[in-house]
This record gives C-alpha cells, structure tokens and sequence, in this order.
C-alpha cells in the first residue's frame, strides 16, 4: 500500500458538502473528489449533541483532530477511510445543521459565530494521508483501525469486510433511521439502525436458520441484486413473534427470536391462553428472570431453569436447617427425609449445612410459596434428584 501525507484547509474539505438528513450520511465533499461515506463504512454516529460539538471545540481551541485517511480510487476520486465522523460532523457545522455554546453560554450556529471565528475553523488544517492500494488490501487495514473514541462493532466490520450490493441494500432496508418500520422491529431487536443492530439481527437469524455464520451467509450473498431472502425471513419471524404474543412488552426486546421461530412455530398456540400466562408470570415476583417467561410459555410452562425462580434467603434456610436437625437427631434419623426413609448407609445421617439445598415442598410452578412454611433442606444427592423446584 502506498501512502502520501497531505495537509488540508476545512475550507476546502468542506467545499461541496452535502449531509443527507434522511439516511443520516455525509456525501461528498472537496469540490466533489471525496466521498464522505463510501458503502464500506458505517453510518454517521455523531450527531449526538456531544460528539459533534467536542470536534468543533477542538477546532476552535486550535488543538489537532488527529490524522484522517484518503483511499485514492483515482487520481481525482478519493474515499474517506479513516476520520468520516469528524468530517461530517466539521460539514454539519459549517452548513448550519447543530450549534455550539460560546464563551457566555448561547448556542452559536457557524452563520452567528463573529468572523475571525469561522476563519479560524475554515483555515484550520487537517493531515490527511492518501493511500492507494487494492481492495482486498486496504479493507485489511480498515478492519485493524479504531475510529477515535468508538471502535467498530462486529457488524460494521462485517459490513466493512462484505461491502458490495448485498450490504448496500441490506443497509438501505435496516440501518436506515427514518425508515417507519422501526418502531415495530425495536419491539423485538435491541439496539439502533445506525450502529446495524437491526441488520444484524435480520442476519444472524438467517444464518442461524441455515446453520451458517453471518460472515458465510454475507460472502455468500455478497453480489446478489436483492435481499428479497433476507427481509422475508425476518419479517415471517417478526410476524410470528406478534400473532403468539399479542402484548407488547419490554422483555421481549433482544431475545433469540429467530431460534424461537425455528423451534417453535410449527407448534399452535391460543394467543388468548398465551397472552395471560405471560402476563401473570411477569407480574410474579419469584421469577428472576422475565425474559425467560417467553420460552417458558412457548414450551408449555415446563422448564423452570429459564425463569430463574427465587431461592429461600439464608436466614429461611438457616432456620429450616436447625428445625429439621433438631428433629431429626431427637429420632436418630437423617435430617434429609429423603435418605431417612431409603435403607441406605445415609439413613441415619445427619448432613452439614453446606451439604443440603432448600427445596419447595410444593413446586412454584404448582402455586408453592418461597417462604419458611413450604421450604425444606434436602442433602444435594436428592435436591438434584428431585429436579428443579
Ligand atoms: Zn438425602
């Protein structure tokens, strides 16, 4: 890889600069020969009010930005590599679209700043090294590099590494901010558009439905002209995911729905039946953890493990041990009932604390309390015998 280092005003980088509000993107800028954000690169991140105003501080304080990097795609073409959240965020500010608080505290947009400010950010200089190498080489190197303050996450990496139209439609259709089908699928995914987390959703439950990585399902996909396979897939799953539960709620957020999907829709279920059982489950305080309620429910309310039920305090658990032990060496007998009325070695044994669970009398899942009066101590043997609560 070759490389030259370069030194640019503002004034001229920003020349041309055009910000697409819509998909959140800086374009081009220095008169039209650079590309802010070519399709390898991840989505503008810091229009966040802080971000972006600490770079146009930096500028106005006179310190460095740090180096910036140019791919040459031709003599007159250049990419940014390396320093797109910086440039956009210096074009944002110099077309008007955020403000900064001067020194008594009032917002100033560039058009209000005096003049000797804004000559101060237009003439203050950028190092820019330009590289020129091939494809496959300078997208290595991209993927070594850390954008000041926000590394690359797994998916913009993936983007990175599979760019090409695949990812360039995939990216219009999920990391796209104002597309109106977001609410809907922020009720399954976690996360933002901008930072691919819906897209990397849409991907792994594909994949996972193949039984592929996301890196395979991508190089695979990498030159298709749609993502006709993708969005389908989600979608039925999305789908599914809200004619089985017809309420809303936050737990749902970031669960595994596309191994939910696989493992579970050829079953039938009552929304109705389903609907108050998750509902009275997330309302009880003996389950630990709520987002286990919904394959909980999914698979007929068997599997207590994924609810985490709550567990007997220690001074219940005390208490029972020292109940139970007194009992139990008054009649010579183990103060496990379990292995009091088995004819083993263990009949008579009389097990340490540390040696015995708590145990429901009655299950939880049968209407049993987590309190004194339904909790016995059982030796470890039988509580693991005895299965989940
Ligand atoms: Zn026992």
């Amino acid at each position: 890889m070759k490389t030259i280092l370069e030194t640019y005003k503002i004034r001229e980088i920003v020349d041309g600069f055009i910000y697409n509000e819509l998909e959140g993107k800086g374009l081009f800028g220095l008169s039209g020969k650079l590309t802010i954000q070519p399709e390898y690169q991840r989505n503008y991140i810091y229009a966040d009010g802080k971000k972006d105003v600490a770079v146009i501080e930096s500028l106005l304080k006179g310190y460095p930005l740090g180096l910036i990097y140019f791919n040459d795609v031709s003599k007159n073409a250049f990419e940014v590599l390396d320093g797109q959240q910086r440039i956009t965020s210096i074009g944002r500010f110099t077309t008007g679209k955020f403000g900064v608080k001067d020194e008594n505290g009032y917002e100033q947009r560039f058009s209000s700043l005096p003049p000797e400010k804004q000559d101060k950010i237009m003439n203050s200089k950028l190092l820019v090294y330009h590289c020129e190498g091939e494809e496959s080489e300078i997208k290595e190197w991209f993927k070594t590099i850390n954008i000041a303050g926000v590394p690359l996450n797994e998916q913009e990496l993936l983007n990175a590494i599979y760019s090409g139209n695949f990812v360039t439609l995939a990216k219009a259709e999920f990391s796209n901010s104002g597309n109106p089908n977001i609410q809907k699928r922020s009720v399954y995914v976690k996360g933002t558009a901008l930072r691919q987390d819906f897209l990397a959703a849409a991907l792994s439950w594909i994949a996972e439905s193949k039984k592929q990585t996301k890196s395979n399902y991508m190089s695979t996909h990498r030159h298709d002209n749609n993502i006709t396979e993708l969005k389908n897939y989600f979608n039925t799953v999305i789908e599914w995911a809200g004619a089985v539960f017809l309420d809303v709620d936050s737990k749902m957020q970031g669960l595994e729905w596309g191994r939910l999907y696989e493992t579970y829709h050829t079953q039938s279920y009552n929304p109705a039946d389903v609907s108050s059982k998750v509902r009275e489950l997330l309302a009880d305080e003996n389950v630990n953890k709520k987002s286990g309620v919904f394959e909980y429910v999914l698979s007929g309310c068997i599997n207590t493990k994924l609810l985490e039920i709550r567990m007997f305090d220690d001074k219940t658990k005390r208490e029972r041990y020292h109940k139970q032990t007194t009992e139990a060496k008054n009649k010579g007998i183990s103060n496990c009932h379990l292995c009091a009325i088995e004819n083993t070695v263990n009949k008579s044994k009389i097990w340490e604390l540390k040696e015995m669970d708590t145990d429901h009398v009655t299950a939880w899942s049968k209407g049993g309390a987590t309190d004194v009066t339904n909790c016995q101590m059982l030796c470890k043997t039988h509580n693991r015998a005895k299965g989940n609560n």
